[in-house]
């Protein structure tokens, strides 16, 4: 059936229709060509969105204004910690290599928790994909959202498709390089302040507006602020679309994660064909005929922002921005005829309402449970780990090179570093101890020695210490390998954490 309403089209149409449509149309004329001579890479051909009105419009406004409000006011939004931590709520703090998110700060050595959060990330864009399809690209995905705002502007400065189209035919004028002067420069102030917004997740906000303002921020931000204005206006001016067709890896995940179940940006094809013009569709209907609600008119196609023709079926090309659902209700309802010719819907439904029966939306089943159950583990898991993570924390590590010494007076001697870290904003007391060998002396390098084997030792608010222990074996030890345990008391607690290690010998 798809192929028959594709067999419909006139070259002209299919030149602007997929891959299919174009091999179909081609059929027509010579036959299919063979594999070799079908080009591995498509020639791009200049898109003109048309501008539309409608609900799916509506949506997409309100997406751009919410996701790009969030991503540029973000960053000031405070968040108040104590007096030894910054008080940005959004942070990634190089320096200090911390990351901070409103209550939640993340060492380095908890970056799994940056892995549950990709996860996380990942699961819930699985189930969205499995409930209505590309929901992310049509609506949030960034290249989406700054693709639009560049078409906004190019029709604001160039005109809408037609005008666009037609001036860029015409010899140009001293006016056309205006016009595209000004563009370029709009694009470019857009693409500034989407770089300036991005550096601000990474020190002070208010500081570095003033310091960038004043010309006294470091190096580094005038650098990635060029670097992201460059590759903003190179993505979403002029690559566009492309980007979404040949370096996004989602459409290929998509297409293997979707089910015939998914809802998705549909043609219904039941209704459309055969298509015809309103005229011949009364003509074909009087004589008792079928005729098609789709009049050909090729609006949906004209205001899809990847060039798409959605009439020819599913394509990797279709971002799903629903854009083509408002420009055929506009069709449909100039003509006086039921919108939804196309709309969000399944081949599933096609089929059943082409046999009778009455369609349905299945948003429960197997992968949406399973995706739900998921989210909701790997979530709860999350938000338990955080909220009992400990708030002290002590590593060693041995010696490498020697593993041990031999003292003249025959002892053996391991040497550790003991990291003891306080995640707390106060200055926190521990009392680091040893266990596993019964005849040993403690050395703690640099400190002064207490008698009985351990150490009182302070750590600065969200900070963490090093100390070198020296540990002398005394004892007659058998074995090469025995297991030793550096114990760290909280004074003010009394909680406790180990961390285990070996002491070696010959
Ligand atoms: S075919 Fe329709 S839904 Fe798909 S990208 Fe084009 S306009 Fe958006
Ligand atoms: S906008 Fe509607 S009527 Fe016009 S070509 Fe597309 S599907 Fe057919």
């Amino acid at each position: 059936m798809i192929v028959q309403s594709v067999r419909t089209m006139s070259l002209d149409q299919a030149h602007e229709a997929p891959a299919l449509a174009r091999l179909v149309a081609a059929a027509e004329v010579g036959g299919a060509p063979p594999d070799d001579e079908i080009p591995l890479y498509a020639p791009r051909r200049k898109i003109y969105p048309q501008s539309v009105h409608g609900t799916f419009r509506t949506i997409k406004w309100a997406a751009v204004v919410v996701t790009l409000g969030i991503y540029y006011l973000l960053p000031f939004v405070r968040w108040d910690r104590g007096a030894n931590a910054p008080s940005q709520a959004v942070l990634i703090d190089f320096p200090d290599s911390r990351f901070y998110f409103f209550f939640i700060e993340i060492w380095p050595q908890e970056v799994y928790y940056l892995t549950g959060l990709l996860i996380l990330a990942a699961m819930i864009l699985f189930l969205m994909n499995a409930v209505a399809g590309r929901v992310w690209c049509g609506y949030l995905c960034p290249q989406t959202v700054w693709t639009d705002l560049f078409f906004s502007i190019e029709r604001l400065v160039e005109g809408d498709r037609r005008e666009h189209m037609q001036r860029d035919r015409q010899r140009w004028t001293i006016e056309t390089y205006a016009r595209k002067g000004m563009k370029h420069f709009l694009w470019l102030m857009l693409a500034w302040w989407t770089g300036g917004a991005w550096v601000l997740y990474f020190a002070d906000a208010p500081t570095l507006v003033k310091e960038l303002a004043t010309g006294e921020a470091p190096f580094v931000a005038y650098a990635w602020v060029g670097i992201l204005t460059f590759t903003t206006y190179t993505l979403a001016g002029h690559m566009r679309e492309q980007v979404c067709l040949y370096m996004c890896p989602w459409p290929r995940i998509q297409a293997a994660l979707t089910d015939e179940f998914a809802l998705n940006v549909t043609y219904r094809y039941d209704r459309g064909e055969p298509r015809c013009s309103a005229k011949k569709a009364e003509q074909l209907r009087a004589q008792g005929q079928p005729a098609g609600d789709c009049v050909d008119c090729l609006q949906c196609v004209h205001v899809c922002p990847t060039g798409v023709d959605i009439r020819g079926g599913a394509d990797l090309g279709c971002i799903q921005c629903g854009l083509c659902i408002d420009a055929c209700d506009n069709v449909m309802t100039k003509l006086g005829r039921a919108t939804g010719l196309i709309a969000y819907d399944t081949d599933i439904n096609i089929k059943r309402r082409m046999e009778g029966k009455q369609p349905f939306v299945k948003m429960m089943r197997l992968r949406t449970a399973l995706y739900a159950f998921v989210i909701t583990v790997a979530g709860s898991v999350m938000l338990y780990t955080l909220a009992t993570r400990d708030s002290e924390g002590i590593s060693v590590i041995h010696d490498r090179n020697p593993m041990f010494v031999r003292l003249s007076d025959g002892a053996l001697r391991n040497g550790y570093t003991i990291r003891i870290v306080n995640k707390r904003l106060q200055k926190r007391e521990f009392i680091m101890g040893f266990d596993g060998l019964p005849a040993t002396l403690i050395d703690f390098v640099g400190l002064p020695p207490r008698g009985d084997g351990q150490m009182l030792l302070d750590v600065g608010p969200d900070q963490t210490r090093e100390v070198r222990v020296l540990v002398t074996d005394y004892g007659a030890r058998p074995l090469p390998s025995t297991p030793i345990i550096f114990r760290l008391t909280d004074v003010a607690t009394g909680k406790q954490t180990e961390a285990s290690d070996h002491f070696f010998g010959p």
